[in-house]
Formats: C-alpha cells, sequence, structure tokens
C-alpha cells in the first residue's frame, strides 16, 4: 500500500468524525501545492517525518528524562527520545542535545532558564549550602526571585532582524530580563561588533544572544565568543532559523554557532525540514541544567513529535541534506541577484544564507501593500520592517523572502531567477490605492490581469516541481 491509500484512508477516518477538519486538511495540500512559498521560515518536511507525527506516541506521558522518567512504561519514548538525541549530538557535533522543547520558543525558555539555573541558582544554593530550591527558607527563595529579575539580556535589535525572544517587552523574555539591542551599522547594514563589545563592556550582560529571523547575512560566531568572553557572558546561539545551513554544513569554523557557543537552541521545523518543535544543544558545563528543561520549563514531551525529529534529524545526516542545504544558500543568491538586476533594493545589498529582504520603498508601497499584492498573484510572503522603518512595524517597508521550502520542491537557479523577475513585476506594478485621507497604506491596485498572468506563470514553475508527487490526493 502507497503513501496516497495511507493519506486517503486517513481523511476518509478523519471525515467521519469531522468533515470540515478533513476537508480543510486536504485543501491545505491544494493550497500549498498550488502557491509560491516564499515564507522564510517554512518548509515540507517529508512524508515518513509527516507520517511520524501522526500515532499513539501522541498518548503517552513521559516526564522526566530518558531512563528517568515520572510516569510508567516509557521504554518506548526513551527509544526515540535517545535515537533523536544521539542524531543531534552527532550531526551538529554538539556534547548534548534536548529533544523535548514543543517550540522554537520552548527550546529559548529552557535555553535562558538553564542558563539561569547555571549562573545564578547554583552559585546562590553553593553559598547557602542547599541542594535544591526547596531547601531555601522562605526569605533567600524571595532574595533568588529577585536576583533572576536583576538579569541582563543582549540581543540584535528586533529592528534589524532579531527576534521577540532576544528580550523584548511583548515576549516573556523581555518580561523576564534586562535587555539591550544591538544593532547593525547604518550604512552597510551590517553587524557592527565593535559597537556590540563596547556596550557590552557598559551593560554587562550575563547574555549574549546571537540569532535572527530576518537578517540576510552569515554571523561570525567566534567574534561573539569573544564578545561573550571579554564580560564575562554566557553565549546563548538561537539557531531557529539557520539550523539547516549548519547541519548542512554550509555554515562552517567561524559560522557554526555550536562549537563557538554555550548553549544553541533551534526550530525543527524550517530551514531543518523536520516537524513543528524545538531542539537544544549545549556545551558539557550546560548539560544537567538544560536536562532539567522538564519540569523547569516544560510539561510531558511530545513524544509523537520526537519521534518525528529523530526521523528528520536522521533525514539530515543523510549526504543529501548537505547538497539541499548548499542550493538553499545558492538558490538565495540567484534570487538575491535576480531581484536586484530588475530593480529591487536589499537590506544589505544582497544575502549569504537563505534570507532575502527587500526594501520596497523606492516602488512607494508599504510592506504591507506588497505582501497582499504578492500573494493576489500567488506569491506567498510576509511583510517584515527594515533597518529605520519609517513605516513602523506593523505597515513596514519590507517583505522577508526565502528559499528553504521552494528548494525542497527542486528548485533551482532557472526557476529562481524567474521567481525573481515575477516577484519584480508585481512590486512594480503595485500602486497605493486610494482613500479619503490620501494614498492608504495597507489598500492597493494592480493593473487588470497581472494578478492572474503572474498566477499561471508560477502554476508552470510549481506543475514541474510537484508537492509530494507520491500522495494523489
Ligand atoms: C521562529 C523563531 C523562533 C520561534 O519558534 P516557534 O517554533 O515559532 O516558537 C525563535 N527564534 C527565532 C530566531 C526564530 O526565527
Amino acid at each position: 500500500m502507497g503513501w496516497s491509500q495511507v493519506y486517503a484512508e486517513a481523511l476518509s477516518l478523519i471525515g467521519q468524525v469531522e468533515p470540515r477538519v478533513a476537508e480543510a486538511t486536504r485543501q491545505e495540500l491544494a493550497d500549498q501545492r498550488s502557491s509560491l512559498k516564499l515564507i522564510a521560515s517554512e518548509n515540507y518536511a517529508s512524508l515518513p517525518v509527516l507520517a511520524a507525527m501522526g500515532t499513539w506516541f501522541s498518548d503517552k506521558y513521559a516526564e522526566g528524562t530518558v531512563g528517568h522518567r515520572f510516569y510508567a512504561g516509557c521504554q518506548n519514548v526513551d527509544t526515540v527520545e535517545s535515537v533523536a538525541a544521539e542524531h543531534a549530538r552527532a550531526l551538529f557535533g554538539a556534547d548534548y542535545a534536548y529533544a523535548q522543547p514543543h517550540s522554537g520558543i520552548d527550546a529559548n525558555l529552557v535555553a535562558y532558564w538553564s542558563i539561569l539555573a547555571h549562573r545564578v541558582e547554583s552559585p546562590t544554593l553553593e553559598r547557602l549550602g542547599a541542594k535544591s530550591v526547596n531547601e531555601l527558607s522562605e526569605g533567600d527563595w524571595e532574595e533568588l526571585r529577585l536576583t533572576f529579575a536583576q538579569q541582563r539580556v543582549m540581543g540584535m535589535s528586533l529592528d534589524v532582524g532579531g527576534h521577540l525572544t532576544h528580550g523584548f517587552r511583548p515576549n516573556i523574555s523581555g518580561k523576564m530580563f534586562r535587555q539591550l539591542s544591538y544593532g547593525t551599522d547604518p550604512v552597510t547594514q551590517l553587524i557592527d561588533y565593535d559597537k556590540l563589545l563596547a556596550d557590552a563592556r557598559e551593560f554587562k550582560p550575563l547574555i549574549i544572544v546571537a540569532g535572527y529571523s530576518a537578517y540576510p547575512r552569515r554571523v561570525n560566531f567566534a567574534r561573539m565568543r569573544e564578545i561573550a568572553d571579554a564580560v564575562g557572558a554566557t553565549l546563548f546561539v538561537d539557531m531557529a532559523h539557520f539550523a539547516g545551513l549548519v547541519a548542512g554544513k554550509v555554515f562552517t569554523g567561524e559560522e557554526d554557532p555550536v562549537p563557538w557557543a554555550d548553549v544553541v537552541a533551534t526550530t525543527t521545523h524550517k530551514s531543518l525540514r523536520g516537524p513543528r518543535g524545538g531542539l537544544v544543544l549545549a556545551a558539557k558545563e550546560y548539560a544537567a541544567d538544560v536536562d532539567r528543561g522538564c519540569p523547569m520549563v516544560l510539561g510531558g514531551p511530545l513524544s509523537h513529535v520526537m519521534a518525528a525529529k529523530a526521523v528528520a534529524l536522521a533525514e539530515a545526516r543523510q549526504p543529501a541534506f548537505q547538497d539541499y542545504a548548499r542550493r538553499v544558500a545558492d538558490n538565495a543568491k540567484v534570487l538575491a541577484e535576480g531581484l536586484l538586476k530588475r530593480g529591487v533594493k536589499l537590506v544589505t545589498g544582497g544575502t549569504d544564507n537563505h534570507i532575502v529582504l527587500m526594501d520596497v520603498a523606492n516602488f512607494g508601497i508599504t510592506g504591507r501593500q506588497a505582501e497582499s499584492a504578492l500573494l493576489d498573484a500567488g506569491i506567498v510572503t510576509n511583510r517584515n520592517s527594515v533597518p529605520n522603518d519609517p513605516n513602523g512595524a506593523w505597515y513596514t517597508s519590507g517583505v522577508r523572502i526565502g528559499t528553504p521550502a521552494l528548494t525542497t520542491r527542486g528548485f533551482g537557479a532557472d526557476e529562481f531567477d524567474r521567481v525573481a523577475e515575477l516577484i519584480a513585476d508585481v512590486l512594480k506594478a503595485a500602486a497605493p490605492a486610494d482613500s479619503p485621507s490620501g494614498p492608504s497604506k495597507a489598500k492597493y491596485v494592480l493593473p487588470d490581469g497581472l494578478a492572474q498572468r503572474t498566477k499561471a506563470a508560477a502554476a508552470e514553475l510549481l506543475d514541474a516541481h510537484p508537492l509530494y508527487p507520491e500522495l494523489q490526493l
């Protein structure tokens, strides 16, 4: 029996209980097949990865760690969790891997609290001669709680591509820590390491966070290590976006975060092409603290997702994944060059990872209008602010795109150059619609027929590179 029958049968069973869910699931496949997915944080996991998630592992509670659970009967969960961790350690060359986090945010919380446990809690317990926090008096505990709140983090500014979880107020990380941002050079738009060092010397952070979700360039993690060492900070790298390029050995040496960082967190579903989930890697010194992610931050692990992580990480250890990762980066270069030569401005003037950040201000539209006009034409992107964005974080002047998903479908240089052409044509033709108070920042107009023509051109590319060709659904 093939995949088509397996999924047809599964959808039919689902449909007997709730037809709307079965129908939405079918429709989601159709929609993903028929749109140019350029969202830089999305991908398509393999069918074995997807299948590994849909099992009875979902029914099992397994709080604790491998071989040390608070529930009986966890021997099979132990197997999938240790296989996932084994693959992660081998793939990334890490001392220790923790496969339980449910998402990128959860992985970051595990990372933060393990660093706080290591740097703040353990020394306090030692000083007071206590073995665990449960032994502390009310007064000592209250003092320790207040000490947590005084810790400082430096993360990349949201404005230049950092992530909300790097100490920003709307996220819990900003409520936990005092935060200072580091930014990029106003001219080159690249990370200004000298300024970061100077600011770190003044601010004295406990943690320096490196990593981004909208910065189209590589980071020098050896330099980040030097800066962290100079101020006694723990180096935490959030590679949620670019883990696939690390796994696929596109980022090596000073660009590979794992040998330089104390703790590394990632998602597993972005460029890594696994199930929706998180993962934490740690140097030996931090391993025991990360291992306490449950109960520190997490409840029971998603065993079915850990099974899928194990499958995805096994896939990422195949030579084909290195080829994939190289194509992701090569394709991003082609996409960037294709846009530049057609008059589209790019933040930092290009890319050397999987992200391209377009600045659409010179077309007289906002990022929001660009995002909507592109969507109309069958091109799925997301708006994003650019450094010092005059349109703010809601309307923005930027649109972020990336190559991981379409590279999974088999798009190469020719296809990405054509994608650049389709995008540039839409951006050039889009104009703000009139509103009673002047040109709208949200509504837009496109010339008649352009959206349809672009959709047809996109369909040609997509039909030549079908998504899940094994699935006749
Ligand atoms: C996507 C992302 C996250 C959050 O991942 P979720 O799985 O959505 O919680 C965290 N950090 C960075 C840098 C990201 O890009």
